[in-house]
């Protein structure tokens, strides 16, 4: 005899737990199967999860979660060679409301797993889903394990990146190499003191610092500072890494070796390095959202907006819609891919897709116009070593130098062109 439940949940990360939430809180008989020992034990994520989403799923969330640090300063760092030009945002308001913690996702994952538990969803672990089930009608009624079958009135696919689910049923196919991240991380351990001296934080702040530049090739760097450990990493577009025939490696060790990084991370005992990938192929390759049967959130759905590397939001609240529409459509018992569709209108009513199909172009413009993340931080960093060099000469001296470097490398026209280009996708 299969067993049945009314919603079945496949991934226990952001997506899946969140979506869990809100199915058993609105009285379904909810079951998440996740291939791991616990929920977050395949997650290398160090990374910063945000608030306001977080507490729309558990309010008051940080009295209980295992939050490593307030993010109170975002830092944008732009990398040459030996120097680096450094804007960052410091704000008591993120002391006090913070808009972000980083976290750990082996604990925050666990906790958050518990959280669906305790709202009455069984989490079946050490069990991975490798396919759907479907009726005589064609419509997903089920799914098969390594451990058996399950049968479920409905179907969500929070199974991350490389989704079996909804490639197995036909939603997509293989993302292709330009669509996709390589993400590298290595997890430095190093005392509170050392951290909150470094960051220039105390008690339970934190800092995160993104990286661009120095490079022929494009990459994001991260430093994410938790409790007693750095997340430091980097990840870039899989077709860039093959174009150019560099190991993602290759770029960690360049920055550790950065003389803007490695003070920061000198003396840390390496405790963990891990891989992974993150969709990034923005609106235009937003796989359909439901079928009859099933909906499908988070990674698996593509929902990241790689400008800010936000995607624990979208996949909180695309699994959290997938739940509420999991539970209306119990109510009208249909679950039909007519049934579902409001699934994507609660998605172009908020952020998820608000944010996703206004920055559409942003990605791939910035990808094919290599300019923005390679010579312009090369050339930030000259301006200002020139602008602050004292060294006899007039200043007038200086400015021109600076006006004619900047002409020199890009003109005036390709500068216009730049400004215009990107005010144009992002304004
Ligand atoms: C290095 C790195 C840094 C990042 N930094 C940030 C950041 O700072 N902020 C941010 O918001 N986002 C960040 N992201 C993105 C973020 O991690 C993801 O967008 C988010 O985790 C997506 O959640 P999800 O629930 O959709 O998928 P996942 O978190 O990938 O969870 C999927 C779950 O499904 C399970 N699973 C997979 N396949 C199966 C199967 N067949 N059967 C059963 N279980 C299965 C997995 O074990 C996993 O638990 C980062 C990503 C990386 C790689």
């Amino acid at each position: 005899m299969v067993e049945k439940y009314d919603a079945l949940i496949v991934g226990a990360g952001p997506a899946g737990v969140a979506a869990a939430i809100t199915t058993a809180k609105a009285g379904m008989s909810t079951a998440i199967i996740e291939r791991g020992d616990f929920a977050g034990s395949k997650n290398m994520f160090g990374g910063i999860v945000y608030t306001k989403p977080t507490a729309q799923i558990v309010p008051e969330f940080w009295k209980t979660a295992p939050i490593e640090r307030r993010v109170i300063e975002y830092q944008y760092w732009l990398l040459s060679q030996d120097s680096h030009v450094e804007v960052a945002h410091r704000n008591q308001k993120f002391v006090r409301d913070f808009n972000a913690f980083t976290a750990l996702r082996a604990r925050f994952d666990k906790w958050f797993s518990q959280q669906a538990e305790a709202a009455g969803a069984t989490l079946i672990t050490r069990t991975t889903a490798t396919g759907v089930l479907k009726n005589s009608d064609g419509r997903i009624n089920g799914i098969s394990t390594d451990r058996g079958d399950l049968a479920g009135d409905v179907v969500i696919a929070c199974d991350g990146v490389n989704s079996l689910i909804s490639k197995g049923a036909g939603l997509h196919e293989e993302w292709k190499p330009e669509d996709i991240a390589l993400a590298v991380k290595e997890t430095y351990a190093l005392p509170k003191e050392k951290i909150e001296d470094r960051f220039n934080v105390r008690g339970d702040e934190g800092v995160t610092i993104m990286i661009y530049g120095g490079r022929s090739e494009e990459y994001a760097g991260f430093i994410y500072t938790n409790k007693d450990t750095i997340s430091f990493g980097m990840g870039a577009i899989m077709s860039d890494l093959a174009a150019n025939k560099t190991r993602p490696q290759d770029i960690l060790e360049w920055l550790k070796s950065h003389p803007s990084i490695k003070p920061l991370i000198e003396g840390a005992a390496l405790r963990e390095y891990t891989a992974h990938l993150i969709p990034e192929g923005g609106y235009d390759k937003i796989p359909p959202l439901y079928t009859d049967g099933m909906m499908v959130a988070g990674d698996a759905a593509m929902l990241v907006n790689a400008l800010n590397w936000e995607g624990t939001n979208f996949a909180m609240i695309s699994g959290k819609y997938a739940g509420q529409t999991a539970a209306e459509a119990k109510k009208a018992n249909n679950y039909s891919a007519e049934g579902l569709s409001t699934y994507r209108k609660y998605l172009e009513d908020c952020f998820v897709l608000k944010d996703l199909k206004k920055f559409r172009d942003v990605p791939h413009y910035i990808s094919t116009n290599k300019q923005f993340l390679t010579m312009y931080p090369e050339l930030m960093n000259d301006v200002f070593y020139k602008f602050f060099e004292v060294d006899g000469r007039p200043k007038e001296e200086h400015l021109k130098e600076i006006k004619d470097e900047i002409y020199s490398k890009r003109g005036r026209l390709g500068i216009l062109k730049d400004i215009y280009g990107l005010y144009r996708r992002a304004a």
